[in-house]
């Protein structure tokens, strides 16, 4: 890793390694084979693999949007291609039910994940459309959504469902904010604002299926899909709709409940929804969701869904760290919600919580090699105790029976940009300080900024500005909740610019190669959590910059709960690249308590002796074997 590119690193790493890695094991588990019926004997398609293929190629559109590939470009065609060639007459496309239930389409809106395909689907015809302007694969998309228009909505003969998995609907106001086309806003209007009504769409939908319909095996599911089926079908929660967001209409609602992943791209579409419509109720709405996501339900590492039963959100401060959910996904789908935020107001808090989910559960995500990906994203890994719990035990795979992840990494990587820079009415602003670069074009002339950055092992960042009018450009930096004492100087220059909404507003007119300079602090620091969470009575949170820090027993020894930071622990800075290549460790001289006589039990408090602690990047832990990981580390409170 070098350390000013490091996200460039990362950035070909995905296209390079993880992009073919992930197709490998996709074709490997027969996810193109199933596309033209030619899965072996013992195979079986399941009903949300198209959505797998759908974010693969969403990601290698995006990487193709940015630098050719001929080769990678045929490629991903040739998987389209098999895709839309199931297209039916009528526009409907689903090789599943195509194959093998034609009569049970759009029969199970709740568990079935049809809508939900499509909305991946879309979303990755979009992105080839921003390449291909005669794009066959979007003109496909686009007959399927025109017949779903059919399908669904208020009018005498279509169905009033909508769907059980969210999705669609963000994809819709993307493709509509893209194509300025009225049908995509309608239908994912009908769709946010049908979700919840009474009388129930799916217990009617139940009611007119059951007993017609055949039974899905879930043995192969994972076990937490397998608990919430046992759970949920069973009929003791069957009429609980809080699991799909679906238990009151949306805007109603003002917490953030349910499955996390389908919460969030619901959350996503409803923030898109309230802007394009201008209506400040549902923006109200929106942010009072986000308001409980971020201070009553996320994890220091911008984890959410802390509940493993259910994939789910669960209460306010209920933030278990050995038991973590934390989906992946789930972390991807609050940086979606968060960024349509920012594009209705100013604020760094909104550009905080994207940082921190980037740098720590995403980035975490991918091993080091690019080969490997995290589900869950534990807090404090024992994988002895995980074993007994049946949960992975802190190891990526390369494999996910239910592999929304991988890919979901992939296309967040490939769209990195769109969390740097925005372009907003009154003018530029940069929101994270990643090494990049971008064209903007203005009314009159454009502009180009380049920013150099040591993020995330340094705080150093160059920001150079080139404009070629002579008019006043207004851009603004971000000021990172972390680190409120940050200076700017330009050219060389100490400046004292307007502060407001946690950014530096720095208006004039720019030269050919003006020079904005920002210096973060980057000393360690401790984070505390509310002494509401239950977990984390007396433990502390290590920072330095935007990165979260652990222990792994790697470096120190098992049971880490018996070290302890002293008060206003020191930390030392070491770059040695002798295990993880690049990667800043902190060492402290804390505490490790210890029983005198090796009982369970004893009246004697434990003896507290020196002992040296090695702390690494959250982001990087399990790259060394399977190993016991903590972030909430006990705080010597004596
Ligand atoms: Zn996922």
């Amino acid at each position: 890793m070098s350390t000013s590119s490091y996200w460039e690193e990362r950035f070909k790493l995905n296209k390079s390694v993880s992009i073919p890695t992930v197709m490998k094991t996709f074709e490997d588990t027969g996810r193109v084979r199933a596309l033209t019926n030619e899965l072996e004997d013992g195979e079986k398609q399941h009903i949300f693999w198209e959505s797998d293929l759908a974010k693969w190629s969403e990601a290698v559109f995006l990487h193709l949007q940015k630098e050719e590939d001929p080769e990678l470009m045929q490629f991903a065609n040739s998987v389209i291609e098999k895709i839309i060639n199931n297209q039916e007459r009528d526009g409907y496309l689903n090789s599943y039910f195509r194959f093998y239930e034609p009569e049970n389409k759009f029969t199970n809106l709740k568990v079935r994940h049809e809508l939900y395909c499509a909305g991946h689907l879309l979303e990755s015809a979009l992105e080839h459309l921003k390449i291909n302007p005669n794009s066959k694969f979007f003109a496909a998309i686009e007959k399927y959504i025109d017949h779903i228009a059919k399908v669904f909505g208020t009018e005498e003969g279509q169905k009033r469902g909508y769907p059980g998995h969210q999705e669609i609907e963000l994809a819709l106001l993307k493709t509509y904010e893209y194509t300025k086309k009225d049908k995509f806003l309608k239908l994912a209007g009908y769709f946010l604002e049908e979700r919840g009504k009474q009388p129930h769409y799916f217990e009617l939908e139940d009611q007119e299926r059951a007993a017609k319909e055949k039974s899905i095996d879930y043995s192969e599911f994972p076990s937490e899909v397998r608990d919430f089926v046992s759970q949920h079908m069973s009929g003791l929660k069957r009429n609980d709709h809080t699991y799909c967001q679906a238990h009151q209409p949306v805007y109603q609602q003002r917490t953030a409940e349910g499955h996390s992943v389908r919460a969030l791209y619901m959350f996503t579409a409803m923030a898109d929804y309230a802007r394009l419509t201008n209506d400040l109720d549902k923006i109200k709405a929106c942010k009072t969701i986000w308001e409980n996501i971020t201070n009553r339900r996320m994890y220091i590492h911008g984890g959410v869904g802390s509940a493993h039963i259910g994939e789910r959100f669960s209460f306010d401060y209920d933030l278990p760290n050995d038991m973590a959910y934390a989906e992946t996904c789930a972390s991807i789908a609050l940086i979606f919600f968060t960024e349509r935020l920012m594009r209705i107001e100013r604020s760094s808090e909104y550009a905080d919580i994207i940082e921190r989910a980037l740098y720590n559960v995403i980035l975490a995500s991918t091993s080091v090699d690019g080969k490997a990906f995290f589900y869950d994203n534990y807090l404090e890994c024992i994988p002895e105790f995980l074993k007994y719990q049946h949960r992975r035990h802190g190891i990526r795979d390369k494999y996910h029976t239910c592999s929304c992840c991988p890919p979901n990494v992939l296309r967040i990587i490939a769209d990195i940009e769109r969390y740097i820079f925005a372009q907003a009415e009154d003018g530029i602003e940069i929101n994270q300080y990643i090494t990049s670069n971008k064209e903007f074009a203005l009314n009159e002339g454009h502009c180009s900024i380049t920013i150099d950055s040591e993020m995330p092992w340094g705080g150093r960042n160059l920001i150079t500005v080139s404009s070629n009018t002579e008019l006043p450009i207004k851009i603004f930096f971000r000021i990172p909740g972390w680190d409120r004492s940050v200076n700017i100087l330009l050219n060389g220059d100490p400046i004292h610019p307007n502060r407001k909404d946690g950014y530096f507003e720095v208006e004039r007119v720019w030269g050919k190669s003006d020079q904005i300079e920002i210096h973060f602090n980057f000393s360690p620091y401790l984070v505390r959590a509310n002494p509401k969470v239950r977990y984390n009575a007396n433990r502390v949170a290590v920072f330095r910059g935007p990165l979260l820090y652990c222990l792994e027993s790697t470096d120190n020894s098992e049971h880490l709960n018996q070290y302890l930071l002293r008060q206003d622990p020191e930390f030392t800075e070491s770059y040695e690249d002798d295990i993880l290549a690049g990667a800043v460790y902190l060492k402290s001289t804390g505490l490790k308590s210890e029983f005198t006589e090796d009982t369970l039990y004893s009246v004697d408090k434990p003896e507290k002796i020196p002992a040296d602690l090695i702390l690494i990047p959250y982001f990087l832990w399990s790259n060394r074997g399977e190993c016991e990981m903590l972030t909430w580390i006990l705080e010597d409170v004596n």
